[in-house]
């Protein structure tokens, strides 16, 4: 058992007070923010996270977790539980992609207990860094190395890696909402927004840094602006089992679409990328033509043009082709 302080916090001016020493969503920061507690508890228990400091801001939640739907887009409170976004009727009508991620995460009780912030901020499954008799993990003990490099790297990412990581991603929410160009609401530094896809830092030889958020700061509400790719929207998750388990690919796609060409197309890949993914490539082959069976493989081939593989993950660009591939193709058939 380790010894730390607990804090409430009544606003988001207290909250960044007490939580100024969270670093960049460093796995070794002194404060961690408490919301559901479902990875951050998870994480001290298994004694990776080592927080001598908790501030629990779910009392924020009385002003920072309705959920709004209007002509700007959709505004989700950060402290929603994933659960009430998931059922909201505005989120399930007008922006199924969102919906559909949420519901195939984790378990009901899990979504019932976490928060839409904590979710995106979610620690990477990598069993090394679950895993503190293993040495080697930068993204633990920076500077050790990478034991999944060469080790059990089944589920590990393709796209956007490096020498110092290869752990996934392994949220659905930000994947949905990466390719809906979703933006933060932060307090607690002065109030900003911040792209979603500007959240998570790429690996960079210091995958201990996580995120790009300051000291202190608090994600107090999600936005995703409204648009005519929002209700022709899915998220298609490919994993070991049906339920209860994390993506080994997946893909959220929004089309607009004029009769059987696209106009534009969006693309959010998870389960591949060690951060939430998006694929402009991808959408710039689809941009303009007609979508048809063979146009999809080819924006697929794009999507995953840059993977890396070590191993065991060999098979993931096949994977996430063939999941880019079902996902636009099922995205087009739906009524927009
Ligand atoms: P917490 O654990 O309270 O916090 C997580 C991190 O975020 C902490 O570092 C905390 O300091 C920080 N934080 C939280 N809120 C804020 C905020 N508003 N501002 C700034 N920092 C903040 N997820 C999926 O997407 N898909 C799955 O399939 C899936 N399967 C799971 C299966 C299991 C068995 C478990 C345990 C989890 C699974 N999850 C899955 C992850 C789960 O969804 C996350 O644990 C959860 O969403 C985290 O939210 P929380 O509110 O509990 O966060
Ligand atoms: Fe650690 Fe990343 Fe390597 Fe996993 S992949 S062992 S998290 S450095």
């Amino acid at each position: 058992m380790r010894p730390f302080a607990y804090d409430r916090a009544g606003d988001v001016v207290e909250a960044s007070r007490l939580g100024r020493d969270t670093g960049q969503g460093q796995t070794g920061a002194s404060t961690q923010f408490l919301a559901g507690g479902t990875t951050l508890i998870d994480l001290m228990k298994l004694d990776v996270l080592r927080p001598t400091h908790l501030v629990d801001i779910n009392p924020l939640a009385a002003r920072h977790s309705a959920i709004e739907a209007g002509p700007e887009g959709l505004r989700l409170g950060a402290l929603a539980r994933m659960s009430a976004a998931a059922d909201h009727p505005d989120v399930r009508r007008d922006y199924p992609v969102i919906a559909q991620a949420l519901d195939q995460a984790a378990s009901a009780q899990l979504r019932n207990m976490a928060s839409l912030g904590g979710n995106l901020l979610q620690r990477t499954r990598c069993p090394y860094f679950r895993d503190t008799s293993v040495k080697a993990c930068n993204k633990r003990a920076p500077g050790s190395g990478c034991a999944a490099i060469g080790g059990v790297n089944r589920n590990h990412a393709v796209l956007g890696v490096d020498d110092s990581c290869i752990s996934q991603y392994p949220g659905d929410l930000a994947v949905a909402l990466i390719a809906l160009d979703a933006e933060l609401e932060l307090e607690g530094q002065g109030a900003r927004r911040l792209p979603l896809a500007e959240l998570h830092r790429a690996p960079d030889g210091r995958p201990d840094l996580e995120t790009n958020l300051k000291p202190g700061e608090v994600i107090t509400a999600i936005r995703a602006p409204a648009g005519a790719w929002t209700r022709r929207s899915l998220y298609l998750k490919v994993r070991d089992r049906a339920s209860y388990e994390f993506a080994i690919a997946s893909a959220a796609v929004a089309l607009d679409m004029d009769g059987d060409r696209v106009r534009q197309a969006r693309i959010g890949l998870g389960g591949m990328a060690y951060r939430p993914w998006r694929s402009h490539e991808a959408e710039a082959v689809l941009a303009g033509q007609r979508l048809t069976p063979q146009l999809a493989e080819a924006a697929a081939r794009e999507a995953l043009k840059g993977a890396v593989t070590h191993g065991e993950n060999a098979y993931k660009p096949e994977l996430g082709r063939r999941t880019i591939v079902r996902a636009l193709l099922e995205a087009q058939r739906l009524e927009a």
